[in-house]
This record gives structure tokens, C-alpha cells and sequence, in this order.
């Protein structure tokens, strides 16, 4: 009986409600200092801190009066309690933390875009062809729980390092939010900055993390509507489409939940690699590619049916990042795709290489497994690039239609 269901919850409410106004969880912004004064400074709790964070000389520093140092933790802290656990002391960093960042929390106002469900399929078929040709570097969909290694600001500086080079940017759930609280010197934030289509250089909040299902339903679109992939009872046809062509990426920096590794190897069974932040290596779970086996790497010409290496592409399906640099690189390597035409991969090296560069110093050491033929290199490359592959002795290969099926391979008339 809905009817009385509902009346017994408001009446429970109602009981309940003055006995939780007497309980009080958290301590009182005036015991702060009363209370970092008993800490030891035995540093029990940064050992057991998911994130090392510095909490003894915060301590330290509130015993003083001073709770600048407690409330910079609030963005850094994840709130795990295991700090609370470990003191013998009786008091509770967490808490602490939390109070001295209350008021941050109160007035961290920012602008996001709201979540708007899935992409349309006229999106799609505007985007279908230079996505598979690889002339839309790639699609980035930066994902899920906010368990981040150094606070939120990461995650908006990976989105706004994809959205400058015109990749497609799509986001939900806390990494969404979190990307609204980083602005630029303008006091803008990256939503008032990029449009919200999913096209090239966009900005997609495709809603809470439960809306992580339109990302992957984007990419289905593509093999769909772009190349007539049937939808019904055809999960194969599909994830080897998307395997082969469709240049997706997800990032879940702050991973920390079984439903969040869950989302990520359901994204990896669409052909869909991901990067988990350091703390997702928890999970076990990596699906870590052999670049040095070629075997791995051979595709089969659907034109033809003859075997074609196509090299590392893309080289992982799940892959932990120890930082955030590491990530942006790792994520523009897991862009490229076999159908990629030599214009596409020529975009897409540029990008990594140019990151690569930029975050490493160098070029990256394994540039000839990804470059087909000549015309792959970027042309303001080629001064440094032919030269390096002259020494590894690399020979251009063939660019083939891309599929692992046999039976997806093009029969001619008569055979
Ligand atoms: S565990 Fe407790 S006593 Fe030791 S440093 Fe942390 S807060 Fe201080
Ligand atoms: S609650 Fe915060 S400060 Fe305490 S261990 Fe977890 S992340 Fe570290």
C-alpha cells in the first residue's frame, strides 16, 4: 500500500528528526585549535592517508591559531576516514579537515552545463566520418568518482588540454562537477568556454555517472548510423567496429568504486580503452597490451582477408596512470586506430608526440610501431622523425579495413 508507505516514512521523519538535531558529527570550528594541540605529531595518520596528505604539521599549525594548512587539505582529502581510524589519540583528522574547510564548501559556487542524456544522431552523422578517419583526433570521456590523487583541478586540466587540440570532451558525474570548480584568469570555466556539442573542440556533460551509458551509446551511433552496423544481437559487429575505428578514450581519474571499475571494463567489452588514476590499480585489473609481440597486433584486411600488423593500436584496454601527465600522454596514444587514414594519424601523432614531448622532454621510443607510411608523419615532423625511423630500419606497411571477424571480410562475386 503506497499510500500508507509513505505516511509511515514522514511520520518516522518527524520522530526522528529532534533526536538527529541533538546529535553532533562533526567537532566545533571553536575546539579546532583546543583540540590540534593534543596531537602528537606521531604521523600515524599521513602513513595511513590514501593520498600521504602533510596532516601532522597541519596539526601543528592549528595548535597555533592558524587553520590555513587544515582547510588546504579539504580539496585533497577523500574522505576515506582511515586517518580517524588509525589515531590513538582520539582525534579525528577527517573531521577536522572538514570543519576547517566548511566554509569553502559553502561558497564553492561555480557554473557547469547540465547534463543533457545522450547524443543525438544528427550529432553523429556530422562527426561519423572524421571521427573513424581519425581526422577528429579522438573522443575523451572523463568519467566518475572524485578519489583523485591530487584534488580536482586535475581533471579540468586534462579536459582542457583535449578541448585546446579539438578533440570531443564528454563528462558526467563528479568529474563533470569538479571540471566547473577550475577557472581561468577571466574567472571563466571551461563549460563558458567551450560549446556543448559533441563535435570537435565541445564539451558534453552527458549527466550523472549513471549517464556514462551515452558515451558508450555514442560510439555504438557511430558504428551504427555511420556504418550501418545492425544494432540488434550484433555486440560483436560492433565492439570490432569500435575496436578498429572509433578513437574513444575514458579517462576515471578518481576511480573508487566497484561500480566505477565495473563501468570501465563494460567500456572496454565496446572496444573502448581506459585510464584509471593511481588509486584504481587497487582494483587489480589492467589489461595491459605486449607491444613487442607482433603477433597481437594483426588484423585482418576485410577487403582481402589477408593478416595485416597494424601495430599497438590501442595498445591497452585498462591502464593505471601514475600521474596526471602520464594520463594526457597515455590517453592521446590511445587514440590511434587501425582504419585511421594517413591524414587522421597524422593528426593524432602530432598530438601525442607534441605531448610526449612536452611532458617527458623526448620523442616518444616506440614512434615506428604507429606510422605506417610516410605520409602518417606530421610534416613538421619529418625532419626528426625519418631519420629515427632509418635506424630502426622501419618499412612502410599497408593500411588496411581494419576488423578481427572473418566473416566480415568482402567476398567478391564468383568466390
Ligand atoms: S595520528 Fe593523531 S596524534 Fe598522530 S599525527 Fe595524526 S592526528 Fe596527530
Ligand atoms: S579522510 Fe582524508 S585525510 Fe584522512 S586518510 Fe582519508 S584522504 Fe587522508
Amino acid at each position: 500500500d503506497a499510500d500508507k508507505a509513505g505516511e509511515v516514512a514522514v511520520r518516522v521523519a518527524m520522530a526522528v528528526a529532534p533526536k538527529r538535531k541533538k546529535m553532533k558529527n562533526l567537532v566545533d570550528y571553536s575546539e579546532l585549535q583546543k583540540i590540534a594541540s593534543e596531537c602528537k605529531e606521531c604521523s600515524d595518520c599521513q602513513r595511513a592517508c590514501v593520498n600521504n596528505l602533510p596532516i601532522p604539521p597541519a596539526m601543528v599549525a592549528a595548535a597555533q591559531g592558524d587553520f590555513t594548512l587544515l582547510e588546504g587539505l579539504w580539496d585533497l582529502c577523500v574522505g576515506c576516514g582511515r586517518c580517524d581510524e588509525v589515531c590513538s589519540h582520539g582525534i579525528s583528522p577527517h573531521d577536522m579537515i572538514a570543519v576547517a574547510g566548511e566554509n569553502r564548501f559553502k561558497e564553492d559556487k561555480f557554473v557547469i552545463r547540465s547534463g543533457r542524456g545522450q547524443i543525438r544522431d544528427t550529432e553523429i552523422r556530422n562527426v561519423g566520418s572524421p571521427i573513424v578517419l581519425g581526422e577528429i583526433p579522438g573522443i575523451i570521456a572523463i568519467v566518475g568518482c572524485a578519489n583523485y590523487p591530487n584534488g580536482p583541478q586535475e581533471v579540468a586540466k586534462i579536459a582542457e588540454e583535449f578541448l585546446r587540440r579539438r578533440y570531443i570532451v564528454t563528462v558526467s558525474g563528479c568529474s563533470a562537477m569538479d571540471i566547473a570548480r577550475a577557472r581561468n584568469e577571466d574567472g571563466q570555466t571551461l563549460y563558458e568556454q567551450y560549446p556543448g556539442e559533441f563535435d570537435a573542440g565541445g564539451l558534453v556533460n552527458v549527466g550523472s555517472c549513471v549517464a556514462n551509458s551515452h558515451i558508450a551509446g555514442a560510439a555504438v551511433k557511430v558504428a551504427n548510423i555511420f556504418a550501418k552496423r545492425n544494432l540488434r544481437g550484433n555486440f560483436e559487429e560492433i565492439a570490432d567496429y569500435i575496436l578498429n575505428r572509433v578513437g574513444a578514450c575514458g579517462i576515471a581519474w578518481g576511480a573508487y568504486s566497484q561500480k566505477a571499475a565495473s563501468i570501465a571494463t563494460g567500456c572496454n567489452r565496446f572496444g573502448v580503452p581506459v585510464i584509471i588514476g593511481p588509486h584504481g590499480a587497487k582494483y587489480r585489473r589492467q589489461y595491459l597490451g605486449r607491444s613487442d609481440n607482433d603477433e597481437s597486433w594483426m588484423v585482418i584486411d576485410a577487403r582481402t582477408g589477408k593478416k595485416v600488423y597494424v601495430g599497438p593500436t590501442p595498445e591497452h584496454l585498462i591502464y593505471a596512470a601514475e600521474s596526471v601527465e602520464e594520463c594526457i600522454v597515455e590517453t592521446a596514444k590511445l587514440c590511434l586506430r587501425p582504419s585511421d587514414n594517413f591524414k587522421g594519424r597524422a593528426v593524432k601523432l602530432t598530438h601525442w608526440i607534441d605531448l610526449h614531448k612536452r611532458y617527458y622532454g623526448k620523442m616518444p621510443d616506440d614512434i615506428e610501431k604507429f606510422v605506417r607510411v610516410e605520409a602518417d608523419i606530421p610534416l613538421t615532423m619529418k625532419d626528426e622523425i625519418m631519420p629515427i625511423l632509418q635506424k630502426k630500419g622501419w618499412q612502410s606497411r599497408e593500411i588496411p579495413d581494419p576488423t578481427l571477424l572473418p566473416r566480415m571480410i568482402r567476398k567478391k562475386k564468383g568466390e
